[in-house]
């Protein structure tokens, strides 16, 4: 139960990342806690709002998921401006989409508010197999981004780091409560 007592700040975040890697999933998954297989691309941009009570404040978040900005980049400025937080998503089976979403943490820290919270979130983690033990994990089946690779590129650049399945829901709240406990009382 949230506490009526916490004050609620209320937070715009961008989803940004691309196609396909499961933006929509992700917000799906920490919304209505589902998940749509072979889902339709969104059309158009979608805000949802959903929150989260941490013990000293609650947390509202107006999430917009951006569909469409992959094509339209042009259009990506006017959903991160003014955005308080940011999760920019790759998925863990293609590694190209680990450099378009180190673009956008590019263009997101030279453009948008300086007091973004930033978080990077490798998605898909179900499709590839837990490692062994002393097995090397990029040798994962399907893997091609590497965790520690992912962990140590989000440490230089000052960003949360998550693993997410929106399939299986791993990971997912993660990001939103740790994002939370960084966005100031005031803002
Ligand atoms: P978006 O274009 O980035 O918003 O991506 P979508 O959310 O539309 O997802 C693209 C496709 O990937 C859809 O078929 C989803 O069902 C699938 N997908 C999304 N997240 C996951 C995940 O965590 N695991 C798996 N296996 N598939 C996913």
């Amino acid at each position: 139960a949230l506490n009526p007592n916490a004050k609620t700040t209320q937070v715009k975040l961008v989803l940004l990342g691309e196609a396909a890697v499961g933006k929509s999933s992700l917000v799906m998954r920490f919304v209505n806690d589902d998940f749509q297989e072979n889902k339709e691309p969104t059309i158009g941009a979608a805000f949802l709002t959903q929150k989260i009570a941490l013990e000293d404040k609650t947390i509202k978040f107006e999430i917009w998921d951006t569909a469409g900005q992959e094509r339209f980049h042009s259009l990506a400025p006017m959903y991160y401006r003014n955005a308080q937080a940011a999760v920019v998503v790759y998925d863990v089976t293609k590694a190209a989409s680990l450099d378009k979403a180190k673009s956008w943490v590019k263009e997101l820290q030279r453009q948008a508010n300086p007091n973004i919270v930033i978080a990077l979130a490798g998605n898909k983690v179900d499709l590839v197999q837990p490692a062994g033990e002393g097995e090397d994990e990029s040798m994962e089946n399907g893997r091609q981004v590497p965790t520690e690779e992912a962990k140590a590129y989000s440490n230089e650049t000052g960003l949360l780091f998550f693993e997410t399945s929106a399939k299986k829901g791993d990971g997912v709240r993660d990001i939103f409560k740790e994002i939370a406990k960084k966005i100031p009382l005031e803002h």
